[in-house]
Parts: structure tokens; sequence; C-alpha cells
């Protein structure tokens, strides 16, 4: 467990070693709960992705391309039992990193070590194809990996997107750097340490800390990358892309979204409510398959807000360490940014119906956002449009089927939705003109489900990753062409 009392000097993890622990020069990591200052990182240079970038290709050209589907998997499996026998210390490393309270961290590292697991044991079960093609000659079109894979993670789970991202791309047999936030990385810095204990050669994965403009510009341009895989914000995916495109290197892009949850009149709302609520309040709504904006059919919509109102008073924001309904958000920038958008929608003309209440325990110093439930905006402002990635729901009323399919797609985005109503005709009308990634019919996943292929329509970005669609994103094909007459 951590030192909660002093400052932990955290390092890279580069070809199976932790290197340069931190010095005062680092980044400093804070915990939002608190404001402190309780770990260090240290601040990695093109220097620094250069060095991974080799040791990945020496582990890609020796001992772990070498090594066989079976053995590559039962690394993952290894890793997998490894990260549950230390949830405890993942948990609260990931708690202190981000803010989330303590059961949602428990379950994140839950749903991580079952990510290895997932794709340790699907390693050996993704096969090529056989072409019939012309007498005398046999055609195998070979599922091969890229090579070295790059990751640029995020701070919102870190956790789990290194889990989804590093867990396919490794089972496909590529080696990978991983380039995670500097906001809240240390997961992924203590998992890249058990990884080496399940047995991974050194170089297969490597994690190198570091700000987003550098380290995190070196790995999306550097010409030793075959793919990269990208989570975050819609302006940075657009520089990883125009970078990864110079090298002509394939992208995956997850860049948030502005998902709707829409209540038809005859959805079962003891049972919707309780999820409506949860899809925003979960990670303090930074999470990007949120579920930012709740359409209301007309005829409902007074008692809907009314109950809504409700559930946003009773909810407790504290420190994420006593596990409250929402921890804080994740920086002082982040909450700026919260804050600003929301003040530009009040003085547009929206409303605020509900919002939380602080637990008057929760520290001093920590960068807290009170859950809020607003309406009375107009379909086309920017708090129906923008993503907010704060705790921050809004809701717009709609008056048949149709209207509130074109609020549902009325924004850049195309990430997830959610559709409440027991008419079955209507179930499926709407999940097939709703434009997203994933339709949830009387349920919401707010991104989860390891088994469930994810990524965005629109503006939310391209390519899958999770199940095994995410394995197969991390391959390329060969094709074999054998003539023997
Ligand atoms: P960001 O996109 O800047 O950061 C995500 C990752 O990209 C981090 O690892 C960061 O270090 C790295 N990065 C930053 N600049 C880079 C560059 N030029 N080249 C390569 N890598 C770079 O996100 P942010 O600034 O931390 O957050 C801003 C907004 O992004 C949030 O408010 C939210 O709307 C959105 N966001 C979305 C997700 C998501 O899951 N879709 C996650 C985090 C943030």
């Amino acid at each position: 467990m951590l030192d909660r009392t002093s400052v932990t000097a955290f390092g890279h993890v580069i070809d199976g070693q932790v290197t340069d622990r931190a010095t005062k020069e680092g980044i400093d990591v804070l915990d939002p709960s608190t404001g402190r200052v309780f770990a260090r990182l240290p601040r990695g240079t093109a220097a620094d992705v250069d060095r991974a970038v080799a040791a990945a290709r020496a582990a890609f050209e020796g001992d772990w391309g070498a090594m066989s589907a079976l053995e590559r998997g039962r690394i993952l499996m290894r890793l997998s039992a490894l990260i549950l026998e230390h949830a405890a210390e993942l948990a609260e490393l990931e708690c202190l990193d981000t803010g989330k309270p303590m059961t949602q961290a428990r379950n994140d590292i839950a749903a991580t070590a079952r990510y290895f697991e997932y794709y340790g044991s699907a390693a050996d079960k993704h096969h090529g194809e056989t072409i019939p093609y012309t007498r005398g000659m046999t055609v195998m079109a070979l599922r091969v990996p890229h090579g070295v894979t790059g990751h640029i993670i995020p701070w919102n789970y870190p956790a789990q997107i290194f889990g989804r991202s590093v867990g396919g791309a490794l089972a496909a047999g590529n080696a990978c750097v991983v380039k995670p936030a500097e906001d809240a990385c240390l997961t992924p810095l203590r998992m890249a340490e058990l990884a080496l204990e399940a047995g991974l050669p050194a170089g297969a994965l490597n994690v190198v800390c570091g700000l987003g403009t550098e380290a995190g510009a070196a790995l999306a341009g550097h010409v030793g990358i075959n793919h990269i895989s990208f989570t975050g914000s819609p302006q940075t995916g657009t520089a990883v892309a125009k970078a990864a495109a110079e090298n002509h290197v394939p992208v995956t892009l997850e860049l948030g979204g502005k998902s709707p949850q829409i209540l038809f009149a005859d959805a079962d709302l003891d049972e919707a409510l309780p999820v409506v609520v949860n899809a925003i309040v979960q990670n303090a709504g930074q999470t990007c398959a949120a579920g930012s904006r709740v359409l209301i059919e007309r005829s409902i919509y007074g008692e809907v807000m009314k109950r809504l109102a409700e559930r946003f008073a009773a909810l407790k924001v504290g420190a994420g360490i006593d596990d409250p309904d929402c921890g804080p958000i994740v920086s002082a920038r982040q909450l700026r940014r919260v804050s600003e958008l929301v003040d530009a929608a009040l003085a547009d003309g929206a409303k605020v119906v509900a919002t939380a209440r602080m637990d008057a325990a929760a520290p001093e110093g920590g960068f807290y956002y009170p859950p809020m439930l607003l309406d009375g905006a107009a379909p086309e402002s920017r708090l129906a449009q923008d993503e907010i990635f704060g705790p921050v729901l809004a809701a717009f009323p709609f008056e048949d089927e149709a209207e509130a399919i074109r609020l549902a797609n009325a924004t850049p985005y195309g990430l997830t939705a959610s559709v409440w109503t027991r008419d079955g005709g209507r179930q499926m009308r709407c999940a097939h003109a709703i434009e997203a990634g994933q339709v949830f019919i009387n349920n919401y996943g707010a991104g989860g489900g390891i088994e469930l292929p994810f990524g965005g329509m629109k503006r939310s970005g391209y390519g899958r990753e999770k199940a095994f669609e995410g394995m197969i994103s991390f391959t390329t094909i060969k094709t074999v062409v054998l003539k023997h007459g």
C-alpha cells in the first residue's frame, strides 16, 4: 500500500526496468479529493520514447515475437490473476489518483483483470482464413500483429483503458508502448510491473510517463510505431491522427460523446431512473459514454423531472476514499472547465432544477463539483452539444418518436445511447435509427461490457476496442499465395 503521508516517486517502465524515478523537477500527482501532492512522475522526453520503442521492437523481433499464442495467452491470464491478488492496493491507487469512489475503483480493477482474462483466453482463438482460389493454389489470409503499437490513454479510467487497449494488443502479439495521462497514471505503471512478474518478456510492454505535448506527441509521430490507439479529447485526437498520417500509421480514435438517454411515456421509470442518474454521476461524469442528455416524452416530463430532482438532491459528494455517491473532478483545470461550461449554459437560459449535497466531512482543497440537473436549454445550445465531462445532466422534452430520434442524433457525437420503452417495435426502430456505436434498450452500460464491441460513429471517433473486435484491430492481414500444382 502507498504511504499516503509522503510523496512517492514513480518511474517509467522501459525494457523490463523501472527507470528514472521522479525528482523534484518531475510532474506532481495530486489527490483530487484533497488537492495534496502524493506522488511524482518523471517528465518523459522524446529520448525516453525512443528507448521504449527500441525495447518494444527488440521484444517483438525477439522472445515475445517468438512465443506461441498459447504462451502469450497464459501470461495474460497470470497477469489477470496478479491484478486480482493486488486488487486492494490497485483500487486504493486508482481512488487516490483519480478521486473516484472506492467502490467504483474496486469495480474498475476487477474489470481490468477481466480484460486480461478475456484477451488471454482469446489469444489462441482468433484465426485467419483460407480462400478458395485457382486449382493448384492455396491462399491463406493470415492475421498478423502490427508490430509495435502505441497507446495514448486518458486519466478518467487509467486502469480499464490500459486493460482494454494493451490486453487486445498483447494478445494479438504486438509489443506496446503506453503514454498514460499525466493527471492519473499510477495503476498502469504498477500493472506494467505486475506484467513482468507474470512472465512478460522485457520490452513487450513499456510505459512512458510525461506530458501529452512532449512524450505523447513524440509517441504519436514516432517512425517506429505501427499502430496507435488513442482515447481522449477530439482536439488531441486530431493531432494524434495527423502525426500518425505522416508515417501512414493506422489509428483507432475514441473521442467521447454527448450520449442521450431517451425515456418514453411507457418506460418502467422505477427501473430507468436510478440508471439514468448513475449514467451521469458515475466517475463524476468524466466518462466518454456518460449519459449527459435525458430526453423525456412531454406527457411524463413533469413527473420524471420531479423524481430525478429528488434523486440528485439525495446524492452525497465527498472524498473518493470515503466512498460517496460522487467523488471530485480529476484536477483544478477540469473543474474550471466544467464550471465555465455550466455558467455559460445558465447565462444562455438553462435553469438549475436540483444539485447534490457536499459531505460536511469532505476535505478542504478538493476539486468538487456537486452533480446538477438542468433544464430549459435549447437543443442547439452548447449545453446540449458540448461534452462537459462533469456530473451535469441536461433534460429536454420531446413530442413523439420522430422528435426523440431527431434530438438524439442532433449532436456531432455518436458514442452510446439508451432507449427506455416497453414497445418492442419502437425498441428496434430506435436502435436502427440512432447514430451511435452502442445502443442500450431498457438498460445502460455507460461504456461497460468487456465482451461488447465499443467505439464511436461521427465525431466520437472510429475503430473498435473491447470484445474480439478489439483484438482484431491490433492485427493486419498478410495474404500468402502458394502455388503447388
Ligand atoms: P487529452 O485528449 O488532451 O488527453 C488524453 C491523452 O492524450 C493524455 O494521455 C495526454 O497526455 C495525451 N496528449 C495530450 N496532448 C497530446 C498530443 N499533442 N499528442 C499526443 N498525446 C497527447 O484530454 P485532456 O486535456 O486531459 O481532457 C480534455 C477533455 O477531453 C475533457 O474535458 C474531455 O471532454 C475529453 N476527454 C475524453 C476522454 C474520453 O474517454 N473520451 C478522456 C479524457 C478526456
